[in-house]
């Protein structure tokens, strides 16, 4: 069978399955490829949705991975509202909710996750949020009227960037995180502490250590009681849930694929069976920098490992072993980190804490593996470099000022 004779199916119209449908022509597949996604809309990116989309100063269609006119270039057989229910993998067909069976010679698995909920009383009521996909920035972007009081549940970045835009709407934001300090799972305990103390100084509520425990409906159902964990009840107007993602793995499990809290590939994208391929948030592998296996919820991880997963579905070798890199926007203060900081390495701060900029470089014997820092994009770019190298550094001169970075 000739190349264009091939179909090959992508489960997951989010970024990673729409950067897969792309790479798959710009590589010059001509065959049939079928982009199943259960969302009405074409792939979209998904920062904005906590930061100017949720604000109601982006439009939708601003996050669009594709024009309109570029994705019908792409001559895709796009089902959307769309879902997969099952792979038989010897028949190599995959049925869907629809009735319809979709035979495939390669099948991409960017099936992503979805928001945790609340496992406590009183989760579903209305005005309880989670904050995932588009048509959830717009139910949740709904409710951020000025005046009106916000609980948010969950310190990490989700909860943080919606207390952000929500402080901008004037809103009054409470957040509970669980543990001891913010966004504990992604940042050394220096940025914790920066982040409570921009949040408190933007007028966030922050309860640390703290759960809920129930959400009630007022009398008259206007509004929203939530009980603390402590037995403290506190008023609001929504709720939302900022506590994880749960990995869509499902299809891949019920298949008999290897997962781990996600679907497990290598670093060719490539699950247990070679003839299927998983990307983006629902894909589990062994990150060489980090030296475990790990999933990678990012927008980096999303393209670049959609993108690998297509050359890799057509034969092309690959080696997904990307430089991690995250950012999130708060407040008008840009925070960025690269690689993947751990309490084992040497942390070396450029600058003063305290203030806006900064720049912490986390070294392991000697070498930049990491560096974060707020409003510091020009630095970064120089540590990203020192990361990519292995350079091996000396501290002193990493944290004086009065040593350009770009001569270390
Ligand atoms: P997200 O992408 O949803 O922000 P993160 O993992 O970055 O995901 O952050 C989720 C945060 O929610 C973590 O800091 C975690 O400790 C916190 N969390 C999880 N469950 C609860 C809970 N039941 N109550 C309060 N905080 C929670």
């Amino acid at each position: 069978m000739s190349a264009d004779e091939k179909t090959i199916a992508i489960v997951g119209a989010g970024q990673a399955g729409g950067w897969a449908a792309q790479t798959l022509r710009s590589e010059g597949f001509g065959g049939r490829i079928v982009l199943i996604g259960d969302e009405a809309h074409r792939p979209y990116e998904r920062p904005p949705l906590s930061k100017s989309v949720l604000a109601g100063e982006a439009l939708p269609e601003m996050t669009r991975l594709q024009k309109p006119e570029a994705f019908d270039a792409l001559e895709l057989d796009w089902r959307p509202l769309a879902s997969a229910t099952r792979i038989d993998r010897a028949a190599k067909q995959l049925h869907l909710a629809n009735g319809d069976v979709v035979g495939y010679d390669k099948l991409i698995l960017c099936t992503g996750g979805r928001a945790r909920r609340l496992g406590i009383p009183g989760a579903e009521l209305p005005g309880v949020f989670t904050l995932r996909n588009l048509d959830d920035a717009a139910a949740l972007g709904a409710a951020l009227v000025p005046g009106r009081r916000l609980l948010i549940v969950g310190g990490g970045w989700i909860g943080l960037e919606v207390a952000a835009t929500a402080r901008r709407k004037g809103l009054d934001v409470t957040v509970v995180e669980a543990m001891q300090r913010l966004c504990e799972r992604t940042v050394p305990p220096e940025i914790s502490a920066y982040l409570l103390r921009l949040h408190a100084s933007n007028g966030v509520l922050v309860e640390l250590g703290m759960g809920i425990e129930r959400l009630a409906q007022t009398q008259g159902g206007a509004g929203l009681i939530a009980t603390l964990v402590d037995g403290r009840t506190l008023a609001c107007d929504a709720v939302l849930a900022g506590i994880g993602l749960v990995p869509n793995d499902e299809l891949a499990r019920e298949a008999g694929l290897q997962c781990e809290g996600g679907v497990m590939v290598d670093s060719q994208c490539l699950t247990s069976d070679p003839d299927i391929l998983a990307a983006g948030d629902v894909a589990v592998w062994h990150c060489e920098r980090a030296g475990r296996r790990m999933r990678l919820e990012s927008w980096q991880n999303a393209q670049e490992q959609g993108i690998a997963a297509a050359r890799s579905a057509l034969g092309i070798a690959v080696n997904h072993q990307p430089l991690p890199w995250f950012w999130s926007d708060q407040y008008g203060i840009n925070l960025q980190i690269f690689g993947m900081p751990a309490p084992e390495h040497l942390a070396v701060v450029r600058g003063d804490m305290q203030g806006d900029s900064f720049v912490v470089f986390f070294l392991d014997a000697g070498k930049v593996v990491a560096a974060l820092g707020p409003n510091a994009a020009r630095d970064l770019r120089f540590a990203r470099r020192l990361i990519e190298r292995g350079t091996t550094v000396d501290a002193g001169q990493l944290a004086d000022l009065q040593v350009p970075l770009s001569k270390i």
